[in-house]
């Protein structure tokens, strides 16, 4: 069987991908058993290239992916395993990247994952150490061949994952849409050479989607989602119980109306599942990504169907435009066929050459601005003077430096609500901190739950969207996310972020190349 790698780069080629969720329990249990024999029966079947299978999807615990992946992988089967940074830590989760790539798994799907929401005597912890670009990173450091720390000058044999990444395009509002574009080309900058999108079922968006990477330039395989809806399911979309995925009033009325019918709806939905693989295909997608609970006989039903919609594809798009009122769209629409003409919209280039936002601008942001720009940026005017102040102040007794850090907090706390990660991130989110409102501390662009501009877990706007609205008023909002990938140093958590700033000791320090100066060790 060709590997996946093969298959995307095959000119003309189309994947036929299906999800596959875990269950809960040991595999040999009635659900485990059942899942694994509709595994087998995809992996019997030669049009199914590749079974991808979640990691705690939604948040909930499950059977790890690895444990279905492994008999798979036997019978010759192409999997992806998710991986997610919400239960790891970084080196969690490169211990795992090494059980992985010795048992044989090449193709891995980078996630932040789902918060979470259960487990054992109460909700887990989240861990989110690092977020999904960081994992991509990771995941293209290993491929090139880690140092490794425990031996001098020695690397680590390198890997060869096939780095696959999501990006989350049905949003509703700029500040959503157009953070998730520019994430999406961050990952692939990072390492990430394929991807699917987050459920949805709007063809314009998808084809928009398409059109943006082509415009753009970013070299990705994209697989379009499809996703078989029931009646139940559609109203737990449209409730918004599903972090980023989302199922407009229009498309639940269909799904109340036919879920109504003696069959429960399944026509209408293996039809609309159908129409979503055959429009993957005519758009333009390198494969589509069959999702939900099914028999095997209702994949084989929706490929068959799919098959038979074939150059009739434009006209099964008419039936695909659930979208919501007021609903962004970085293109027009075209008028002949109701997809995306590939044209910047006038009033969009009109708001930015008008520097237009939705949401405020607060003036501690264009104070914040100016701040950085004379004091704290590589090459503000004093920042050689704030570098000789904290190396003094690193010879000075430590009732000192606590004094500084005191004065630094005093600022910061009223200012940003900081919390004293000591490696901060706020010139890189237009001076929004990620550590307290970012359930996810989201570091390099929005995680793709986000509810029309709310964060999945608070009921705050999203950090990410409040950065691209600061930037877009200063016409920088393309700029968002196009800094080095950040990984947040634990080392410094409760020092002065200040000091390590001035003395090479941060993050940002770390992407210019300066030399990192003795570490602080105590608060
Ligand atoms: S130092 Fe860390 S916690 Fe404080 S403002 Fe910066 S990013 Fe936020």
């Amino acid at each position: 069987m060709s590997t996946l790698r093969e298959k995307l780069t095959e000119p003309g080629g189309f994947v036929i991908a299906a999800e596959l969720v875990t269950s809960r329990g040991l595999l040999s249990q009635h659900t485990g058993r059942a899942l694994h024999e509709i595994a087998h029966q995809l992996a019997s079947d030669p049009r199914f290239d590749l079974l991808s299978i979640t990691d705690n999807a939604g948040g909930n615990v499950m059977l790890s992916p690895e444990t279905l992946a492994r008999s798979l992988v036997e019978v010759g089967q192409e999997v992806s395993i998710h991986l997610a940074c919400k239960d790891w830590n970084r080196n969690g989760i490169e211990s795992r990247l090494w059980e992985i790539a010795s048992d044989g798994f090449h193709n891995i799907l980078a996630l932040s994952g789902d918060y979470p929401v259960a487990g054992h005597e109460g909700v887990a912890a989240p861990v989110f150490d690092i977020d999904s670009v960081g994992l991509i990173k990771l995941l293209s450091d290993m491929n090139a061949g880690m140092l490794d720390s425990r031996a001098p000058g020695g690397r680590l044999d390198p890997t060869s994952f096939f780095i696959g990444c999501a990006v989350t395009n049905h949003k509703l509002h700029e500040r959503e849409v157009m953070p998730q574009y520019f994430k999406l080309a961050k990952k692939v900058a990072a390492g990430a050479e394929w991807g699917f999108n987050q459920i949805g079922w709007n063809a314009r968006k998808d084809d928009e989607l398409l059109k943006w990477v082509g415009a753009a330039g970013v070299p990705v395989k994209l697989i379009a989602n499809v996703y078989l809806l029931t009646r139940g399911v559609a109203r737990v979309f449209h409730s918004g119980k599903v972090p980023g995925v989302v199922v407009s009033d229009e498309l639940l009325a269909a799904a109340e109306r036919y879920g109504a019918d003696a069959d429960k709806g399944r026509s209408f939905f293996v039809d609309v599942a159908a129409k979503q693989v055959a429009v993957a295909r005519g758009l333009g997608f390198s494969g589509a990504y069959i999702g939900g609970h099914m028999p095997f006989e209702t994949y084989d039903e929706i490929l068959n169907r799919a098959a038979q919609i074939g150059d009739g594809w434009l006209d099964a798009s008419r039936d695909l435009h659930y979208d919501r009122p007021g609903e962004f769209y970085l293109f027009g629409r075209d008028q002949e066929t109701g997809l995306s003409d590939g044209r910047e919209r006038a009033e969009y280039l009109e708001s930015r050459r008008r520097r237009q936002t939705d949401l405020k601008v607060p003036a501690r942001y264009r104070a914040s601005r100016l701040m950085h720009e004379t004091v704290f940026a590589q090459d503000a005017p004093l920042f050689p003077l704030g570098t000789r102040l904290y190396r003094r102040l690193e010879e000075s007794p430590r009732s000192l430096q606590r004094a500084a850090h005191l004065v630094e907090q005093a600022a910061k706390v009223p200012m940003f609500g900081c919390q004293d990660c000591g490696d901060c991130s706020l010139p890189d989110i237009a001076y929004v901190c990620p550590e307290g409102p970012c359930a996810k501390n989201q570091r390099n662009g929005p995680c793709g739950g986000t509810r029309d501009g709310l964060c999945e877990v608070y009921d705050s706007e999203c950090i990410w969207a409040q950065a691209y609205e600061r930037l877009k008023a200063y016409g920088e909002e393309r700029e968002l996310v196009s800094g080095p990938v950040v990984i947040k140093d634990n080392a410094l958590r409760g020092t002065s972020a200040w000091a390590n700033t001035f003395l090479g000791r941060d993050h940002s320090s770390r992407q210019h190349g300066n030399p990192t100066e003795s570490k602080e060790t105590a608060k």
